[in-house]
C-alpha cells in the first residue's frame, strides 16, 4: 500500500484545478480498498473516492485521503435470449463499458457514448444524455459504508434515481463506496432517437446498428463539446431546472421563444444553456474562465483558472439568470 502525501490532483480532475490532497492512494484491489478506508476512517481523516474526476470542482486542497479507484473487471451474471446482466468493477471506464456493449450487441447504453469517468460514478448522478439514462439499464450495485465497512447491495428503487440525482448525491454523499455496478442490457434492437441531434439516424431505418448510433453520438459530441484533455471543464456546470406549469405560462409571456421539454411524469425542464445564453454569457471570458462558445452551460478553464475565479464567474451567471428569469440554477458539479 503506497500512500503519497501532499499529492497534486491537477491531472486527476478534468477541470485541471491545481490542488493537492493531504494523502493519496491508487487502488486496484477491493481488499486493499477496505483496508485503507478502515485505517484512514479510524484516524478521523476525510475520504474522497475519485473516479475520472470529470464531475468535480476542487475549491481547496483536500484535507484527507483521496482514493483513486482503478479496480477493473467484467463478469457475466446471467443471460438468456433477450437480455444479459453484467457486473462491472467500479474503476472500469464508462466509455469502455459502452464500447464493450456495442461490440457484443447489447442495447441500451449506446446513447451514453463518450461520457467521461468511471462506471462506479455513473449511479451518483444517474448519468444521462440524448434521452437515455443509467437508470433505464441499471440492475443493482454493490459497495460498503465507509464508517463501519458494512456491505450493501442497492436495488434500482433503493438508489432513488432522479434527474442527474440519486441517494448517493444526497444522504449518502461521501459515506458509501460503490465497488461494482450491474447493468441489464437488451439483446433485442431498441433505439431511442428522439433528440434532434440523433434524428438523422432515423433515416437509416432498418439499417441502423449499435455501431452507427455510437459513432454518430461520438461525432456530435466531438463537434459540440470541449474535449477535457484539451480544455479543462467538468461538463454541464448547472442542472437543467425543472419548473411548474404555472411558472412556464408566466415565463412564456415574457419569453415567447423559451424552449422547454415535458417529461412523461409531467415535469417541465428548461435548457439551462439557453437561459445562460440569453443573459449574454455564451462565449464570454473573464481571465482564464469562460462559458464555452458552443454550449453556454459548460464552463471552461483556459489554463490557469482557480476555483475561486470559477466560483465568482458561475455566481455571476446564477445572479443574472435569477434576475432575468426568476430561476435559481443548481450546480451539477460536485464541490470539494
Ligand atoms: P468523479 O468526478 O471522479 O466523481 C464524481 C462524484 O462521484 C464524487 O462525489 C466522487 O466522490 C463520487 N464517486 C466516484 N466514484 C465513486 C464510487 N466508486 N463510489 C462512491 N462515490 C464515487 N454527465 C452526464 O450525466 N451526462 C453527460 O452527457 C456528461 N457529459 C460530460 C461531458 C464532459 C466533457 C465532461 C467533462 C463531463 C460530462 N459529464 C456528463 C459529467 C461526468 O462525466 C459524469 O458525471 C461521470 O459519471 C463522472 O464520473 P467520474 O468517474 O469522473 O466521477
Ligand atoms: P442539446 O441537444 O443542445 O439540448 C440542450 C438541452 O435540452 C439538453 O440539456 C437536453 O436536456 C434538452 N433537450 C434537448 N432535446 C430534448 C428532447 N428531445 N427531450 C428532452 N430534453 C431535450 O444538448 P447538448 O449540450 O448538445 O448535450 C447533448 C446531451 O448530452 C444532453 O442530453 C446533455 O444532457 C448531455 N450532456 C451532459 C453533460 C453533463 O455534464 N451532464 C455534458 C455534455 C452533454 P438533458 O440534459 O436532460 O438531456
Amino acid at each position: 500500500m503506497t500512500i503519497k502525501e501532499n499529492y497534486s490532483l491537477k491531472e486527476l480532475n478534468t477541470f485541471k484545478i491545481d490542488v493537492k490532497s493531504k494523502y493519496f492512494i491508487e487502488i486496484e484491489d477491493e481488499t486493499e480498498l477496505k483496508e485503507v478506508a478502515k485505517e484512514y476512517n479510524s484516524k478521523g481523516e476525510k475520504i474522497l473516492i475519485l473516479g475520472g474526476g470529470s464531475n468535480i470542482l476542487f475549491t481547496n486542497d483536500f484535507d484527507g485521503l483521496v482514493i483513486h479507484l482503478n479496480t477493473k473487471g467484467i463478469d457475466i451474471v446471467s443471460k438468456n435470449d433477450k437480455e444479459i446482466i453484467l457486473d462491472f468493477q467500479a474503476g472500469e471506464s464508462w466509455d469502455d463499458v459502452v464500447l464493450y456493449a456495442v461490440k457484443n450487441g447489447y442495447y441500451g447504453i449506446e446513447n451514453l457514448s463518450l461520457i467521461p469517468g468511471t462506471i462506479g460514478a455513473a449511479p451518483i448522478q444517474n448519468i444521462g444524455a440524448y434521452g437515455a439514462e443509467l437508470k433505464d439499464v441499471f440492475h443493482s450495485l454493490d459497495g460498503f459504508f465507509i464508517n463501519d465497512l458494512k456491505e450493501k447491495s442497492f436495488s434500482l428503487d433503493e438508489c432513488e434515481f432522479g434527474y442527474r440525482d440519486s441517494i448517493f448525491k444526497r444522504e449518502l454523499k461521501d459515506k458509501f463506496i460503490i465497488t461494482s455496478v450491474k447493468l441489464k442490457l437488451s439483446k433485442e434492437k431498441n433505439f431511442k432517437l428522439n433528440y434532434r441531434d440523433l434524428a438523422d439516424l432515423n433515416k437509416l431505418r432498418k439499417n441502423i446498428t449499435l455501431e452507427k448510433v455510437r459513432n454518430h453520438v461520438v461525432k456530435v459530441r466531438e463537434s459540440k463539446l470541449p474535449n477535457p484533455k484539451v480544455l479543462g471543464n467538468a461538463g454541464s456546470f448547472f442542472k437543467n431546472p425543472e419548473i411548474t406549469k404555472q411558472q412556464l405560462s408566466d415565463l412564456i409571456v415574457q419569453n415567447p421563444a423559451l424552449p422547454y421539454f415535458k417529461s412523461p411524469d409531467g415535469k417541465i425542464k428548461l435548457p439551462a444553456g439557453w437561459l445562460i445564453e440569453q443573459c449574454g454569457w455564451k462565449g464570454k471570458r473573464e481571465g482564464d474562465v469562460a462559458s464555452y462558445h458552443r454550449q453556454a452551460l459548460i464552463i471552461i478553464n483556459y489554463g490557469n483558472a482557480t476555483s475561486q475565479s470559477i466560483l465568482k464567474f458561475t455566481q455571476e451567471i446564477k445572479d443574472s439568470v435569477i434576475s432575468k428569469f426568476g430561476i435559481e440554477l443548481e450546480q451539477e458539479v460536485n464541490f470539494y
